[in-house]
């Protein structure tokens, strides 16, 4: 039986994974769950699966977690350490799918165990990706892609010579405004930003696919994942959303990567690695898709995308600051404080504004991320009440 960690197992990410789990009960051995405010569900997911501990993010929901199990023999815990120590528990299989920036110290601790560890939390590889990667590099750890994009670039690269690759392109659907004017952006709403013409994700995620700032994670993810450099990386506008990505090699050829929609394809193919398990996803019908369209992606209508690659350019932090800056700017947007277009243009000024703190990825600590992190939130917020 496999050991099993989920992170985030209470949301989008997490749902989908127990629902593969909770397919094969009989191979998996659930260590911890973890979850944040959704702790009825967190309850029921720790039932369902019998974990040995079940924990929340917010100190202030212990007392209802612990109400919810009472009568089980599943341990509780809450705040963010106790989220982190979880992670000290064997486990051969660990899933970071906790959102944003909060993902970072529980994914680190994983890895310190040597575990295999499935990587949905893109903020990770963003703000600290070399950090992440070392430290999977120190302690022998595997780290495998969740993100479609990502996952389908690891899969068209097993068996090759990642210096034989010319190119990575990775797809976006464009978002809930891909057909809008560029010119109405600036009214579009939070609940706007919320549909996704493809895919069904958390709240965040969406408004991020909305604004492409998803996407230009995305190009960072995939320069500090795979190594490749900034030049080498593309974002193409592929409104179907089934090819994922592309990988381009010195001989002229082109892997494509073509899947559903449904992000249990990746986790499946992260839980089954090296060996491909059944993965209970539609079969695509080629005839019935019938037409692929492709177009290129705007930096002027996207200027998340242009933003990503000052970034991956810049290096050092600078990769914390837009993170921190894009969280913060989401949290004033989602709280309708700031209107939809203006999110990059915070970003854009705390960047600017934050340039001398982007050190050299040689002085790159936890520590030093952290307060970067924390130092471009109050300067993004500061950004946002100067208005
Ligand atoms: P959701 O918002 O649906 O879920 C986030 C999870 O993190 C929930 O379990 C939530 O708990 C928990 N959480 C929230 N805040 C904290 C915190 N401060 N500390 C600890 N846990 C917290 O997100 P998604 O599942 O959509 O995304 C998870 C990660 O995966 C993100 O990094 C995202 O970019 C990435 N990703 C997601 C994809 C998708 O299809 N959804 C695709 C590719 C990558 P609760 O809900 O109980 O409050």
């Amino acid at each position: 039986m496999r050991k099993v960690t989920i992170f985030g197992s209470t949301g989008s990410i997490g749902e989908n994974t127990v629902d593969l789990i909770k397919r094969s009960p009989e191979a998996y051995d659930i260590v911890a769950l973890t979850g944040g405010r959704n702790v009825k569900r967190l309850a029921e997911q720790a039932i369902e699966l019998n974990a040995d501990i079940a924990v929340t993010a917010f100190d202030a929901c212990y007392t209802e977690l612990k109400d919810a199990l009472s009568g089980y023999d599943i341990e509780v815990a809450a705040g963010a350490d106790a989220v982190a120590e979880v992670a000290d528990r064997p486990s051969d299989w660990v899933m970071s799918a906790i959102v944003g920036a909060a993902g970072l110290v529980p994914g680190l601790a994983a890895l310190k165990q040597g575990k295999t560890l499935a990587l949905a939390n893109k903020e990770s590889l963003v703000t600290a990706g070399p950090i992440l990667m070392g430290e999977a590099h120190r302690y022998q750890a595997t780290v495998l892609p969740v993100d479609s994009e990502h996952s389908a670039v690891f899969q068209a690269l097993v068996g090759e010579d990642i210096d034989a690759v010319e190119r990575v392109i990775i797809t976006a659907s464009g978002g809930a405004f891909r057909d809008w004017p560029t010119k109405d952006l600036h009214k579009a709403t939070v609940e706007d930003a919320c549909t996704h013409p493809n895919w069904d994700m958390g709240q965040r995620i969406t408004i991020d696919s909305a604004s492409l700032f998803n996407k230009a994670m995305e190009l960072i993810e995939t320069k500090e994942f795979f190594g490749v450099r900034p030049d080498q990386i593309e974002a193409i506008v592929h409104p179907q959303s089934l090819i994922h990505a592309l990988v381009g090699f010195n001989d002229g050829a082109l892997m494509a990567h073509i899947g559903p929609h449904d992000m249990r394809h990746a986790i499946g193919y992260a839980l089954h690695w090296p060996n491909r398990g059944h993965v209970p996803v539609e079969r695509l019908d080629l005839a019935k898709i019938a037409q692929l369209d492709f177009r290129p992606a705007d930096p002027i209508r996207y200027p998340a995308l242009r933003l990503a690659r000052e970034v991956m350019d810049a290096g050092g932090h600078a990769g914390a600051i837009f993170n921190a800056a894009k969280e913060a700017a989401m949290d004033a947007f989602i709280a309708r404080n700031i209107g939809f277009t203006r999110m990059a243009d915070v970003v854009d000024a705390t960047l600017s504004t934050l340039s001398g703190e982007i050190g050299s990825c040689e002085d790159m600590s936890l520590d030093s991320v952290l307060a970067v992190d924390h130092l471009a939130r109050k300067t993004a917020q500061e950004i946002i009440a100067a208005g």
